[in-house]
């Protein structure tokens, strides 16, 4: 696997570049998000909020190229934060 940060680790696919809401703690620039919704770490993210909280809700692996720091973002859908996506 390259290491190209764009490309998400958990399934290798190109993410997408996403624009966090003005109101969210991720500041107003994009961000890189994997859409992938054969992704593993978002599959196993609804299992998990399942058991621990029983919450119907997963998460999607996020970069912040301007922090150089990655971390889930989470999801309520499977169609959830795509209406953000900036088409390059
Ligand atoms: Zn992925």
């Amino acid at each position: 696997m390259s290491d190209d940060k764009t490309n998400c680790p958990h399934c290798g696919q190109k993410m997408k570049q996403w624009m966090p809401p003005a109101d969210s703690t991720w500041g107003e620039h994009p961000q890189y998000v994997c859409f992938n919704d054969e992704c593993p770490y978002y599959i196993r993210g609804w299992e998990w909020m399942q058991t621990q909280y029983q919450q119907k809700a997963s998460y999607r692996h996020r970069y912040d190229p301007e922090a150089d720091e990655s971390g889930p973002v989470p999801v309520w859908s499977v169609d959830a934060l795509k209406d953000s996506i900036v088409e390059e």
